[in-house]
Order: C-alpha cells, then sequence, then structure tokens
C-alpha cells in the first residue's frame, strides 16, 4: 500500500491558525503582542527572500515585526550594538540575525551576544544545553528539529519506544533532533541512533528505524530498499538536482530532490514527507510558535 503523505505544507498552514488565534488572545487578555526583529546586513538575494518571508509570516499573525535592514560595510562592533539595543527592547520577544554575515563578522560572536530568552532561532549555547537537559528547561528548540517532531506527532506515529535513526550529525539538524527524540517527553521517548560518513553500516541502520530522519544533503542517499515496510521516513534534504522552466513565472526554478528515492521509498514506508513541502514549510512556522512562546514567558503565563 502507497504511503501516506505527510504534508508539511498543510500542517504548518494549521500551526499558523493556531497561532493567531493565540496571537489574538494574548492581545484581547492580556495586552502582549509578541515581538519579532530580523536583522539583515548586506543584499544576499537568498537571505532577503528568507527575511521577507519570515516578516511576511509574522505579520499575517499579528506579531509586531520589524525588518532592520543594515549595509554590507556595518562593523562587528556597530552590529553588537544593534543586538543589544533589541536585547534591551521590551517590545522585542525574538531576535533572528539572519545568516550567513558578511566575512568581516564573527557570526558566532554575534550569536553568542544575543539574550538566550530572545534566541528564537534556539542556538545559542545556553539554549542548546537547555534542550540537552530537557524537560522545563528546553525553553527554545530549534526551529527545523522542532518542525520534525511537530510532523511526527502530528501524523499520529508512536514515538515512545520507537527505534529512530537520523542520518546526520549537524549541529542545526542531526544532532538537535536526536536529542529532541530521545527526551523523557510526549512525543519522545524512543531509543535514538545517529549515523554519519563515518558508520559502518548504514544501510543496516536504516532498515531497522521505525522513524528515519535523514538530513545528509545528498540526494537519493537512502535507497529504497533501505526502509522498514510501514515506517515513517521524513527526508530533510534539499538538493538542487537541476533546472526546469517554470509554467507559473515562465523563468527557470531550481528541481528539488529529497535525500531518499520519495517515488520508489513511497511504496515501502507508512508515512513519507515530500521534498519540497514536507520539512521546509515547518521551520518559519516554528520560528513564529517560539517567539509567542518567548512573549508568553516573559509576561509569566
Ligand atoms: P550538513 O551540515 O552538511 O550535515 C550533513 C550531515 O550528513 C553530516 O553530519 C554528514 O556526516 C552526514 N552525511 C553526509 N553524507 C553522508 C553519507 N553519504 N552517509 C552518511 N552520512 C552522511 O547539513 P545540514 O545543514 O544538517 O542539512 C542537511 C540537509 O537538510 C541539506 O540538504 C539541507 O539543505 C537540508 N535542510 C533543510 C532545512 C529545511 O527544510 N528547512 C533546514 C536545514 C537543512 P559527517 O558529519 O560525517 O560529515
Amino acid at each position: 500500500m502507497a504511503a501516506r503523505i505527510i504534508s508539511g505544507t498543510e500542517v504548518a498552514a494549521q500551526i499558523r491558525e493556531e497561532l493567531k488565534k493565540e496571537v489574538a488572545e494574548l492581545k484581547e487578555k492580556h495586552g502582549i503582542v509578541p515581538g519579532l526583529i530580523t536583522i539583515l546586513v548586506g543584499k544576499n538575494p537568498a537571505s532577503i527572500s528568507y527575511v521577507t518571508a519570515k516578516q511576511k509570516t509574522a505579520h499575517e499573525l499579528g506579531f509586531y515585526s520589524v525588518q532592520d535592514d543594515q549595509p554590507d560595510d556595518l562593523s562587528e562592533a556597530d552590529l553588537l550594538k544593534i543586538v543589544d539595543k533589541y536585547n534591551k527592547d521590551p517590545k522585542v520577544h525574538g531576535i533572528l540575525v539572519q545568516l550567513p554575515l558578511p566575512k568581516h563578522i564573527d557570526d558566532k560572536k554575534i550569536l553568542n551576544a544575543i539574550d538566550p530568552d530572545k534566541d528564537v532561532d534556539g542556538f545559542h549555547p545556553v539554549n542548546v544545553g537547555r534542550l540537552m537537559i530537557g524537560g522545563k528547561e528546553a525553553k527554545f528548540l530549534p526551529c527545523t528539529p522542532a518542525g520534525i517532531q511537530e510532523l511526527i506527532v502530528r501524523s499520529g506515529f508512536e514515538t515512545s519506544g520507537a527505534e529512530v535513526v537520523v542520518v546526520g550529525r549537524s549541529n542545526i539538524v542531526g544532532k538537535p533532533i536526536a536529542m529532541i527524540m530521545v527526551q523523557k517527553a510526549p512525543g519522545a521517548n524512543s531509543t535514538v541512533t545517529i549515523v554519519h560518513t563515518r558508520t559502518k553500516n548504514l544501510e543496516a541502520h536504516c532498515k531497522r528505524a521505525d522513524i528515519l530522519i535523514v538530513a545528509a544533503g545528498v540526494a537519493g542517499l537512502v535507497k529504497p530498499e533501505w526502509i522498514k515496510p510501514g515506517s515513517c521516513v521524513i527526508d530533510v534534504g534539499v538538493n538542487r538536482v537541476g533546472e526546469k522552466l517554470s509554467e507559473k513565472t515562465g523563468k527557470m526554478v531550481p528541481i528539488l530532490r529529497g535525500d531518499v528515492d520519495f517515488d520508489k521509498a513511497k511504496e515501502i514506508a507508512g508515512a513519507i514527507t515530500p521534498v519540497p513541502g514536507g520539512v521546509g514549510p515547518m521551520t518559519i512556522t516554528m520560528l513564529m510558535k517560539n517567539t509567542v512562546k518567548s512573549a508568553k514567558m516573559r509576561a509569566g503565563i
């Protein structure tokens, strides 16, 4: 039987509707408006489109949202001053500095200067540590891994006691999603294995996964025969494999593929995310969720 397709587009839309209601209620009952600042240094076209999408979503949800555009030659010291200004601004609950930054700026120094209680991206070492400790300590989960967990939970897969295999050990996806799924908490309680380029038998590990999360960035890395029948497959990979003419715009657009051979894998898995339209749409939505959480935390709600 063909797998159920887990649509990140649909789940993200559902969460955004929930957030919209929550934001309206926060405003009405408590006079609180979640505030999100996005800081963009320079004019990298991809970065412009990412921050624009974030601001558009924040605006639609009823946030106080500001995009702070800065020139390419902004000094590191001046960027630190800007971050400090927003750290102190009570209207701001989330600060996002869009990466990559120009080469003359040390991005670690900047990210570490963000108040951990406004670090809605969840990459500050304090928040990485909080995630490791888990429970009530965990404040902001990094957005892509948090989105992956939502997709698994909302698709009805049992995570407790499940064998979860994560392909990839990056700090933005592999390691945090492994840490999330191993927590003693609802939607987690899994037995987790992380595999990477030095793993001896990748195929054998993938084959025993009840939930297989693939974040390697290698098109078609996971073969259909590596998938356990009936399992849940979350394909995080986004790989450009060519270009095609868009019927909508008449322009050339990239052809994107995941790390899993989707067409064949969907005949074996129980549920699977497509690329695009799977994990991708969840990331911005979880950023919004973290910002609402930050506003509530500040107000003690
Ligand atoms: P990354 O930093 O390049 O990490 C890739 C990981 O995969 C590394 O740990 C690497 O192992 C492992 N790996 C690579 N090739 C492998 C192989 N042949 N066998 C086993 N393991 C292998 O990538 P990332 O930032 O985590 O991103 C992974 C993918 O997810 C990319 O395609 C990226 O575009 C996508 N992504 C999507 C979203 C989204 O949809 N919102 C967000 C983030 C990332 P080593 O550590 O041993 O090198």
